[in-house]
């Protein structure tokens, strides 16, 4: 009997074809700072109470799918109300949650539009896409920073549904000036604005206040960049009414039980554990942009994240195969093209990690 042949791609969506799988680098190497992870520097003391609250969990049951105590311990930690929590499988899947609903088409915008910056965060663009939707990119300026009237232009043109502004961006690890920002909601008056503070606990400030000035604000946060992406918490705080009608759309299971209780738990008693962790990564990342501003052409973007930004005197490519070949993983966008042909991220590490990056980078530029 002949196989009776199927080519998934006839019931598939077209624009699978133009995308890759998200997909890290694999292999082993012995320094890998090319994610954005936080060191590991919990404590022995702290290990131990989170495997105890593991312990506990009810396994033969389903986690709670009202994720009522983890948005509790969430809006106490941000001074906002429950209801104004969504937490998801990473800030991830809040992204896609999103642009799973948000999707009305507008006067003008035929498809479901979303705007965005360039070089940001690859998944607003992936998840838009993989929905069929069309995704607007305004490049940053010279300083990465939001270049207004192209943003004002683009929002008239493409009137989007969504826009995504991550603020410290990834990659450039910089943060959109306030006044800029603020120009492009009061502009983006009939679109949600994300601002997604992924890694602002790196930061000097903050942009939640923005929430009480702007209903058209939703911020994004994680417990990824400060020490548990294990777990994969994020969550959305935005007007209440937006967090019920994205609820619908929630696969109510989404959060395991284990992680919406180790979230809960490290938001409230591991504070001072985190702000550890923080402060030990802000003094590594100002000792590594100072040495690395003494390498002969290499350029430091100010960072307000877990990461550096540099721009290399010759290609990105070249050096990131070098620095792979001295077991030093980073981050190259290489294959983007234009200025960022020159540059790399770098997660901060370790000190032992961040040293053995600084003398593979010497060597390499
Ligand atoms: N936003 C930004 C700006 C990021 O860089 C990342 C992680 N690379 C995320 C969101 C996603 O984080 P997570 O899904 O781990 O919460």
């Amino acid at each position: 009997m002949s196989v009776q042949t199927f080519d998934p791609r006839t019931i598939l969506r077209d624009e699978l074809s133009e995308l890759s799988a998200y997909s890290p680098s694999t292999g082993h190497f012995d320094v890998r700072l090319d994610a954005n992870e936080a060191p590991p520097l919990l404590s022995p003391a702290a290990r131990r109470q989170l495997s105890e609250i593991s312990s506990k969990a009810l396994f033969e049951r389903y986690p709670d799918a009202g994720q009522k105590d983890l948005r509790k311990a969430i809006a106490k930690s941000m001074g906002v109300e429950p209801s104004e929590v969504l937490a998801g499988v990473g800030s991830d899947e809040i992204i896609t949650l999103l642009l799973t609903v948000a999707t009305r088409t507008k006067k003008h915008a035929r498809v479901p539009t979303i705007l965005t910056t360039t070089p940001t965060f690859v998944m607003y663009r992936l998840s838009a896409r993989v929905r069929g939707q069309r995704v607007v990119e305004v490049p940053l300026d010279a300083d990465w920073d939001l270049s207004v009237d192209s943003m004002l232009t683009a929002i008239e043109m493409s009137e989007p549904n969504v826009v995504f502004i991550a603020s410290p961006n990834n990659p450039t690890g910089t943060m959109m000036s306030r006044d800029r920002l603020e120009t492009v909601i009061r502009a983006a008056k009939n679109s949600l604005v994300v601002v997604d503070e992924a890694y602002v606990d790196y930061s000097d400030r903050t942009q939640l206040d923005l929430l009480r000035s702007y209903e058209n604000v939703a911020i994004l946060r994680t417990l990824s960049k400060v020490g548990f992406a294990a777990l994969r918490v994020g969550w959305l705080v935005a007007k209440s009414s937006l967090i019920a009608e994205l609820d619908k759309a929630r696969l109510p299971y989404n959060l395991p039980s284990v992680s919406q209780a180790l979230a809960s738990f490290v938001l409230t008693d591991l504070r001072a554990e985190l702000d550890a962790t923080i402060e030990a990564v802000q003094r590594e990342r100002e000792r590594v942009a100072l040495a690395l501003a003494k390498i002969r052409g290499v350029e430091v973007a100010p960072s307000q994240a877990n990461f550096l930004w540099l721009s290399l005197p010759g290609s990105a490519e070249e050096t990131y195969e070098a620095l792979k070949k001295r077991s030093v993983l980073v981050r190259s966008f290489h294959g983007r093209g234009g200025r960022l042909e020159r540059c790399l991220r770098v997660t901060i590490g370790t000190p032992e990690q961040n040293d053995r990056f600084l003398e593979a980078l010497a060597a390499s530029v």
